[in-house]
């Protein structure tokens, strides 16, 4: 037997046997793109956040991508050019490329370097008159001050789109997000988020109207509803196309999928938390920044696990992931900050001066394995790497 371990990945998904049995279920069917089953995924995911208490309101709506509930939630939101959206730089560029489909044009913040989030007073002082729009990120699965992000947006009549891509279950006092006073929600299922559906996304909103825009733009501009009054006399073949709309919808393939990961993830969370705690006990003596933690009582979803290399640690970063890398350990670097990206730094004149938080954590900053799937050998090995190389 050879010594050699073999390569622990950054991320792997875990499918167990229900996933599978429901995609060939699914198969068999005859029914693949969305049909019951992404109906289904859709109850299931609003009774999961709502706790399966009464919220009539909040609507989910399945979509191919968190990137295509973003684009929906703020179309509906009628965004459009001449308009801004603030978000932060410290993000996947998807946060801000729907801003851009519209037409609108994104404005960039600094984060907090204590939560990684995007800096609520760096919010404020980016508004123009032409803002329209907030789209906080709940970086790595930690959420974001919503309390004061929704303050001043209703001081200054702005609406709120969260990119939750990260964040799933993640409470803010205690309420999980996708249930506060935001005008949209939006959720990721792709490969290596804390649920997949290989690719996925959830809208979830309570607003009637951005629902009901959403729904229609999903697939093509088609509408029914109009008929709905006379559902009897529509002939299921009639329908009318009332704006241009996009090929956003889930299929039944994928939500048969999600159906049981969203069943397995209070499970996964559970061992996400541990997998994290476990790195905070053996990293806590290190050169190392550890995440912020949750307020207590609060749910971090462990999405990432971001370390940052202190000041007196003597390996850079990118040689800490090399070294990594020839332990058999996979690591990535979340986010190469938006301002550093040609498109944005080029089209926005954006320097790393005007970023000071975001540069300097995204320069001394690693995310390590974490995910259901890993052992506690798999965890003990990175442990043992990061332990050998920060005190190198
Ligand atoms: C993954 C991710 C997205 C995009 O999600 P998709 O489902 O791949 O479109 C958006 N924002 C952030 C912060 C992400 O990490």
């Amino acid at each position: 037997m050879s010594t050699e371990q073999a390569f622990l990945p950054f991320a792997l998904p875990e499918i167990g046997e229900e996933e599978i049995a429901e995609v060939v279920n699914t198969l068999k069917s005859g029914w693949v793109t969305t049909g019951p089953k992404a109906k289904q995924f859709e109850a299931a995911f609003a009774a999961f956040l709502t706790q399966n208490a009464e919220d009539s309101q909040l609507e989910c709506i399945a979509v191919n991508s968190a990137t295509a509930g973003l684009h929906l939630a703020l179309e509906a939101l009628g965004i459009g050019p001449g308009d801004e959206v603030i978000t932060t730089t410290h993000t996947f560029t998807a946060t801000a490329e729907v801003v851009r489909y519209l037409g609108a044009d994104v404005v960039l913040v600094d984060i907090d370097p204590a939560t990684l989030n995007i800096d609520v007073a760096a919010i404020e002082a980016a508004i123009t008159p032409r803002t329209k729009a907030i789209v906080p990120v709940h970086y790595a699965g930690l959420a974001v001050d919503m309390l004061a992000v929704l303050d001043i947006a209703r001081k200054h009549g702005l609406r709120v789109v969260e990119d939750a891509a990260h964040a799933l279950p993640t409470t803010l006092e205690k309420e999980l997000i996708g249930t506060l006073g935001s005008d949209a929600t939006v959720f990721s299922f792709y490969a290596n988020k804390t649920m997949t559906t290989g690719e996925g996304g959830m809208l979830v909103t309570r607003h009637a109207e951005l629902a009901k825009r959403a729904k229609v733009m999903r697939l093509h501009g088609m509408n029914r509803d109009a008929f709905d009054r006379f559902t009897a006399k529509v002939p299921s073949w009639y329908y009318e196309i009332v704006a241009p709309g996009f090929k956003y919808n889930l299929t039944d393939i994928a939500a048969a999928l999600g159906l049981h990961q969203l069943k397995r993830l209070p499970a996964f969370q559970l061992r996400r938390e541990q997998i994290a705690a476990a790195y905070d006990a053996a990293f806590a003596d290190l050169p190392l920044i550890l995440p912020p933690q949750a307020p207590e009582g609060d749910t971090h979803s462990w999405h990432l696990y971001v370390l940052r290399l202190a000041d007196d640690c003597a390996v850079e970063r990118d040689v800490f992931i090399e070294r990594m890398y020839a332990k058999g350990i996979g690591c990535s670097v979340h986010y190469i900050p938006l301002h550093l990206h040609p498109y944005w730094r080029d089209r926005y004149g954006l320097t790393p001066e005007q970023f000071p938080h975001s540069q300097k954590a995204y320069e001394r900053m690693l995310s390590i394995p974490l995910y259901t799937a890993m052992t506690d050998a798999d965890v003990q090995r990175v442990i043992a790497a990061v332990r050998e190389i920060a005190l190198s």
